[in-house]
């Protein structure tokens, strides 16, 4: 079967053409920031060369799957936006809509390291932050498609900052790069410390790339706040297991796929302490930055049965 497949994120839309599960090519162009509803599907269009049988797109959320909308997406300027109905009428073929981090945790469970694994979960530390779970070897997709808003639960009560979303406290607000500034310049403050990285805190400049790049030459700010966002993965991935019991936690995204090296050991050591059920293995994605294109793919070779 050919498979177009299609990740929809906040910076880059991406489609691939599978045969099978090999990827016959790949291309990407920036998500529009604007254009209205329509936007977002004409890039899709753009993008996609060669036949295919069916579209499958895995995209930010939340999503309506019954409509075929991303709804009111806090990562896009444009929020609301059309994409079964526009893709069935210009390829007149089925697409599929899945959230991005659902798709990818089937992507692990159909043709990743959890082959085999019933319960698992997948988590990426990107933008933002997201989740997707397979449960019991079903992938939990929720009401409208939107069943884990993982990336909103609450690891600090006395946060002041807000998250994307209007909530305070939430991981993906302490812990998602978009934030990174933010956090830092905060915690610059409180800390009181002086250093290169501190200053460029303080200054409002710090992105994930220059935090891990400072951490690596020792900038004794940055590791302070590289250990403290580590604290912070933790207890989102403690409450993670907490609630899903998985065999295995696979992460991907961007700032986790760069920096495996200084975050997976002291997560797994500080998710340790916060746990009741202990800490099964933390896997980078299988399929790295590919996690939700190959999720997509999943749902399309084996479409999960929704009862
Ligand atoms: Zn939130």
């Amino acid at each position: 079967m050919r498979v177009l497949a299609v990740d929809v994120g906040g910076t880059k839309v991406r489609a691939a053409l599978f045969e099978g599960t090999e990827m016959l090519y790949r291309k990407e162009v920036p998500t529009p920031r604007a254009g209205g509803p329509y936007a977002v599907a004409e890039a899709i269009e753009r993008l996609a060369d060669g036949s295919f049988e069916v579209i499958s797109v895995a995209s930010m959320g939340p999503l309506d799957m019954e409509s075929g909308w991303v709804i009111a997406a806090p990562n896009s300027p444009i929020g609301k936006f059309a994409i079964r109905e526009p893709l069935e009428r210009a390829f007149g073929v089925p697409v599929l809509l899945y959230n991005d981090c659902v798709a990818a945790a089937w992507g692990e469970h159909v043709l990743g390291r959890g082959k085999g694994m019933r319960d698992l979960v997948y988590v990426t530390i990107s933008t933002g932050i997201g989740v997707g779970a397979v449960v019991d070897g079903e992938l939990a997709v929720g009401r409208r498609g939107n069943a884990h808003e993982g990336g909103h639960i609450v690891v600090d009560l006395h946060s002041d900052l807000q998250c994307g979303c209007g909530g305070y406290g939430h991981w993906e607000a302490l812990g998602g790069g978009a934030n990174l500034w933010r956090v830092a310049q905060r915690k610059a403050r409180e800390w009181g410390e002086s250093s290169e990285g501190a200053g460029l805190a303080l200054a409002g400049e710090m992105s994930p790339e220059l935090l891990y790049s400072l951490a690596r030459r020792g900038d004794p700010f940055a590791l302070r706040l590289v250990d403290y966002l580590n604290s912070v993965h933790a207890a989102g991935i403690a409450s993670l297991i907490a609630v899903y019991d998985p065999e295995a936690i696979f992460v991907g995204g961007s700032i986790f796929l760069n920096n495996e090296d200084l975050m997976k050991e002291k997560i797994e050591e500080y998710a340790r302490k916060y746990s009741i059920l202990g800490v099964p293995p933390i896997y980078r994605a299988t399929f790295g930055q590919d996690a939700v294109l190959y999720g997509a793919l999943a749902i399309a070779l084996r479409p999960p049965q929704r009862a």
